[in-house]
């Protein structure tokens, strides 16, 4: 692999997936760009971001983000993306039980369509809109133990962990490749 060679030329593919509109686009696009949009047009099948993280030993790295659509039409085509995926995000929105709940199939989609190992980011989404939450951190927590997944709660509308998100990814990543 490219990254076990050089660091130099580090460049980690990380995919983005979940349901539709639990705001994969905009975690994408607050990190990258540092941009909230409230009418992102829906993602057909997959867009490429790419930036840059700074390791906790000083390394930086590249990252390439692939932001995939939620829609069960686009995953056949999504699908050829996680193959080189080095790491993955899965979005769920904190005030919607039901794209929690699918977390476990986009998990399954992720190992039958990735080859070798994968670091996992489980991101609670939308965590600014208390009142409506529905899926508590400790539930999340608990699963993501279970599932041996990282886990944090993000809000791309105010920004909150956004980078850390990223940036506890890409040393996982890192980690588990070096
Ligand atoms: P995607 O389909 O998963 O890419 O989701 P989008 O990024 O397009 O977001 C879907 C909707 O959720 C949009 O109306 C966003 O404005 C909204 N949204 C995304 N992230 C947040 C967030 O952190 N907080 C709140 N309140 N709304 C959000």
């Amino acid at each position: 692999l490219l990254y076990k060679t050089s660091h130099l030329l580090t460049s980690f593919p990380v995919v983005v997936v979940g349901d539709s509109g639990v705001g994969k686009t905009n975690v994408a696009g607050r990190f990258v760009n540092d941009q909230f949009n409230s009418d992102t047009k829906a993602t057909i099948c997959v867009e490429f971001t790419h930036s840059e993280v700074t390791l906790k030993d000083g390394t930086n790295v590249k990252i390439q983000i692939w932001d995939t659509a939620g829609q069960e039409r686009f995953r056949a085509l999504a699908r050829g993306y996680y193959r080189g995926a080095a790491g993955a995000l899965i979005v769920f929105d904190v005030t919607k039980l039901n794209t929690f709940d699918n977390v476990e199939s986009w998990l399954r989609e992720l190992r039958d369509f990735t080859e070798g190992p994968l670091t996992i980011m489980m991101v609670g989404n939308k965590c600014d809109l208390t009142q409506h939450r529905e899926v508590s951190t400790e539930q999340a927590i608990a699963f993501s133990e279970e599932n041996e997944l990282m886990y944090i709660e993000t809000s791309a509308l105010m920004g909150d962990n956004i980078r850390e998100a990223f940036n506890q990814l890409v040393q996982g990543i890192y980690e588990a490749n070096t």
